[in-house]
């Protein structure tokens, strides 16, 4: 048994060309010749002991080039120098094909059907405050503060008269109260005395309003108006974004970029509220129930706690 093994090892190595055979068949291997030149330098070399201090080859009177490692090509790590750059290979990206693009957004329409926005809001000016006090707060205890704060002060007009110490006393359980309660008081004044008291209809002229950033912007839009301007990106359309490969950025400005470009923009409202309901209910943060995930078979998360494929 041993000595078959031994014979088919035997002809297993015989087979394999040797640098001579190889040299014919493909020319000069420049790393062979490299190391022949530096064991003949080596050979002519006097016991490596007698030169203490001083690299030995260089001791021998090597010439520079001998002494020098050939570049190694920059396109792989591995391989004889060709003194050539081989040009990127662009690979497509299976995870942002148009056909899983598409079943994605047929599985999220599918497992969220009633996604819409968690903010209680009767108009415009409600959904931009509410969108700027949920700022690092949850949906919910925004839900809880706004009604007395929209009794109050119902109007944009209403809400640039309110004194601070009286707003902030309203919205301080939503966090950071103190910069909140200046976002709004300034905004409405904006909306009142720029705006004629109508929230603005642009993304260009929303984000002038003060605490409304692009994401807010795009919420009001998308949700009060039906205008598709952006895709908002919150921190689950963050989260979900990346794990689901439609993003490799963690920024918001460059994942909405990333989103705009392959998700049709008939799809930008629904799908980010989809989104966000996927990340509340089972993409959650630290323990996905990908088991129970409609989405789990188009997707490559490596933090997945169950996969199929
Ligand atoms: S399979 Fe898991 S990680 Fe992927 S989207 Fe579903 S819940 Fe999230």
């Amino acid at each position: 048994m041993d000595r078959e093994a031994g014979a088919r090892r035997t002809s297993r190595v015989q087979r394999q060309p040797d640098h001579r055979q190889l040299k014919a068949l493909c020319g000069p291997n420049p790393w062979i010749e490299y190391h022949q030149e530096m064991s003949s330098t080596a050979r002519r070399l006097p016991p490596a002991r007698a030169v203490s201090g001083r690299s030995p080859l260089r001791a021998a009177g090597a010439a520079p080039e001998a002494l020098r490692k050939p570049a190694r090509a920059k396109s792989g790590p591995s391989g004889p120098p060709t003194g050539k750059l081989d040009p990127p290979s662009p690979r497509p990206r299976r995870d942002l094909a148009p056909a899983r693009i598409a079943d994605l957004l047929a599985r999220l329409a599918v497992a969220q059907p009633n996604a819409e926005c968690a903010l209680h809001h009767r108009n415009a000016w409600e959904l931009l405050v509410a969108t700027i006090l949920s700022a690092q707060c949850t949906d919910k205890r925004v839900n809880l503060v706004t009604p007395a704060l929209f009794r109050t002060f119902p109007t944009p007009a209403a809400m640039a008269q309110a004194s601070l110490p009286e707003l902030e006393e309203l919205v301080r359980t939503t966090g950071f109260f103190r910069a909140k309660s200046k976002s709004i008081q300034g905004a409405g004044k904006v909306i009142h005395e720029q705006f004629g008291g109508e929230v603005p209809r642009t993304l260009a002229e929303l984000i002038t309003v003060p605490g409304a950033a692009r994401k807010t912007a795009n919420v009001v839009l998308g949700v009060a108006y039906g205008l598709a301007e952006g895709v908002v990106v919150d921190t689950h359309v963050q989260r979900l974004s990346r794990r689901l490969g439609l993003t490799r950025h963690g920024e918001p400005k460059k994942i909405e970029r990333d989103l705009m470009r392959i998700i049709p923009r008939e799809r930008w409202i629904a799908f980010s509220h989809e989104l966000i309901l996927h990340g509340r209910s089972i993409c959650v943060a630290r323990k996905p129930r990908c088991a129970a995930c409609p989405l789990e078979t188009t997707c490559w998360a490596p933090d997945k706690t169950w996969r199929s494929h």
